[in-house]
């Protein structure tokens, strides 16, 4: 071991299981890409006043969670605890939104950061996959991103997990809501600093996971009630349109979102096999967010899934990803000789695509054989000086233990038919 060791809350990922969290970042990305979602990657981190406008400086991200500090040029940066606030920076910079081919669609992918109290499944460095849909105000839309987020979790094998919708109203309706509920908070038991988000930001009140809270808030106004015409519309179209593509959700009158920016449609993805940290993703429509950030108006909607939380969810759910071993192709040289000769054949063979490794540094047969077990390759090229006087390779089928001689001249051209 060396001196140092991860940073508290943060964690490695080593392989082989590192080949998990690829899997459920490409599964998670497979069905965007197939929707017309184009891959949009920004820095790791930005302006800390994109975050406190953009994510709203009442919420938890941005008063606790943000990892926040100055430059050598006395620019104020925040690590990024979320990736939507930036992504929309970017289009805006870009200007994407007016090459006049709305929405802008785009996937994300990496690694986000918050200050955060570790737990299982709560961690200060973890990993998102995210998709935004920019400059459309479309129930389609809202529908297209719940679809594929569930088709992503199918796609993995995953069925423990239930998504949840709201709506949260827009600005002509959540204004009058917000006052009745903020009436309503006045007349409870609450903490001072509770009683103070009541007054800045009161529907993440609703949000509050502590029991002493929660119990007092059964008879709570609900958002529901107070929705006006135009929000309760469009929340029919995105549930008809849900149900219609045989996506089953439940009606939660009562998620809110901890990011300040969402309007309208607001929906969570959790599984019931992790315990308190359930939401494996989250996301909803923030058509203010541009706005807030100083573009122009555009409605937009998104999602983000947590990948440490996805594995977690296949483990909880005991799936085994069918991942294919990566190597094929293991090669043991027996003498110098037979170092330099399957040295090529292993690069002829990469070369050509097929997955090959090598035994590296001096080692006996049996250490070589126990690497070449280890690589889960299909096929062992064993050779020594006896061997190659007579110009072969022994080729070993590593599943029923035979072995054969081959040409050396040939090797490269029978283990490409055989393996197909
Ligand atoms: P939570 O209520 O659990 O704190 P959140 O509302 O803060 O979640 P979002 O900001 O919506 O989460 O992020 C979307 C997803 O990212 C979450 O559903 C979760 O899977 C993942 N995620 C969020 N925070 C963490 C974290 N600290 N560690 C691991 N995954 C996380
Ligand atoms: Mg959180």
């Amino acid at each position: 071991m060396s001196t140092f060791k991860a940073p508290k809350g943060t964690y490695d990922l080593l392989p082989p299981d590192s080949a998990k969290f690829l899997a459920v970042r490409e599964a998670i990305a497979a069905p965007l890409r197939n929707s017309g979602y184009g891959y949009i990657e920004t820095p790791g981190f930005e302006n800390v006043e994109l975050f406190a406008r953009g994510v709203g400086e009442s919420t938890d991200i941005v008063t606790k969670e943000m990892y926040v500090f100055e430059t050598k040029g006395g620019d104020r940066l925040a690590l990024r605890p979320e990736t939507t606030a930036p992504v929309l920076r970017a289009v805006l910079e870009a200007n994407l939104h007016k090459a006049g081919n709305l929405p802008v669609k785009v996937w994300y992918s990496g690694s986000q950061y918050r200050y955060e109290r570790p737990q299982k499944g709560r961690y200060r460095h973890f990993s998102q996959v995210g998709a935004e849909a920019i400059g459309a105000e479309d129930p389609a839309l809202d529908a297209e991103l719940i679809i594929l987020a569930d088709q992503a979790y199918r796609s993995l094998g995953l069925s423990n997990f239930r998504i949840l919708l709201n709506s949260l109203g827009d600005k002509e309706c959540r204004p009058v809501y917000r006052a009745a509920l903020q009436d309503f908070l006045r007349g409870l038991d609450l903490d001072e600093d509770t009683l103070r988000r009541a007054e800045i930001n009161p529907l993440r009140v609703l949000d509050d996971k502590r029991e002493s809270v929660q119990k007092q808030l059964g008879d709570a106004p609900l958002l529901r009630d107070y929705l006006c015409d135009a929000c309760k519309a469009y929340h029919e179209e995105v549930r008809e349109l849900i149900t219609a593509a045989g996506v089953s959700f439940e009606d939660d009158p009562k998620l809110v979102r901890g990011l300040d920016y969402y309007t309208r449609t607001t929906f969570e993805f959790v599984h019931d096999g992790l315990g308190s940290q359930s939401a494996v993703g989250g996301g909803g429509r923030y058509d203010g967010l541009s706005e807030m950030i100083g573009g122009p108006a555009l409605p937009s909607v998104g999602w983000a899934l947590g990948v440490d939380r996805t594995v977690l969810a296949l483990e909880a759910e005991g799936i085994e990803l069918e991942l294919p071993s990566t190597t094929s192709v293991f090669a043991v040289p027996l003498s110098e000789e037979a170092r330099r000769v399957l040295f090529a054949k292993v690069t002829e063979l990469r070369r050509n695509g097929v997955a090959a490794d090598f035994s590296f540094g001096v080692k006996g047969l049996k250490s070589a054989m126990k690497s070449a077990n280890r690589s889960g390759a299909r096929y062992a090229v064993i050779a020594g000086e006896r061997d190659l006087a007579e110009g072969v390779v022994q080729l070993k089928d590593m599943e029923s233990g035979e072995q054969v001689a081959i040409g050396v001249n040939e090797i490269v051209a029978e283990l490409e038919s055989k393996l197909g």
